[in-house]
């Protein structure tokens, strides 16, 4: 498992298995904030890396969406360190299975019903700070999918809302993905906060991407 440093505040914790996979660690004011989960087996990798960092303990997980390649850890991580767990309230049902995800015959088998909270808004859909991460809807990908924006250090972790090919951006893979048109309007979310660095799921970091932001959505048009 690798340990990369992303920010003053984030570090990437990520595994190879046919795709790339990362999940985050952002220091804040209360100890260590986990944005996704990654595979069950990345769990102890998680736990050490938050121990090696000596940022203060575990305090919270947030999700990006609710696929199994985001909350695989939840559960052993929980057995170790019982924290909070927060998703987009769109999202829970399809997580916890109570609803098939769109395009998918059957409900996963994901999180247990109560394990994730949904996430705090502050009114009119806006939803609450959380540890120096601001959460933005970007539905499309799954329909609660969430990206933070870490505002100090102007970093978006995006989740599965692109994929990335050598620092270009791409459309999120399309077979997991429950409406794709919508999924690239979502992604104009760059345009708007303008971010120094992307960091995705399941590719490398993307600097500057409002640069490719407007190719991006009219290929896609
Ligand atoms: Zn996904
Ligand atoms: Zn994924």
């Amino acid at each position: 498992m690798r340990v990369e440093r992303v920010s003053a505040h984030i570090w990437a914790v990520s595994v190879w298995v046919l795709i790339p996979i990362r999940v985050w660690l952002v220091a804040g004011d209360d100890g260590v904030t986990l944005v996704d989960a990654g595979l069950s087996f990345m769990a102890e990798g998680i736990l050490r890396a938050i121990d090696r960092l000596g940022a203060g303990p575990l305090r919270r997980i947030l999700l990006t969406h609710g696929h199994s390649d985001h909350t695989g850890a939840i559960a052993p991580i929980l057995r170790r360190r019982p924290v909070p767990v927060y998703a987009h309230e769109r999202e829970i049902p399809y997580m916890t299975g109570q609803l098939p995800y769109p395009r998918r015959r059957r409900p996963a088998a994901g999180l247990a019903p109560g394990v994730a909270e949904p996430l705090a808004e502050e009114g009119r859909g806006v939803l609450a700070r959380v540890a120096g991460l601001r959460p933005y809807l970007t539905p499309g990908h799954s329909p609660g999918h969430v990206a933070y924006y870490h505002e100090r250090d102007r970093v978006l972790l995006a989740g599965d809302l692109f994929t990335s090919r050598q620092g270009r951006l791409g459309r999120p893979m399309a077979i997991f993905t429950a409406d794709m048109e919508e999924a690239v309007r979502s992604g104009a979310i760059v345009a708007t906060l303008q971010p120094e660095r992307l960091e995705i799921c399941h590719g490398g970091p993307v600097l500057n991407p409002a640069a490719q932001i407007s190719q991006y959505l009219a290929a896609a048009g």
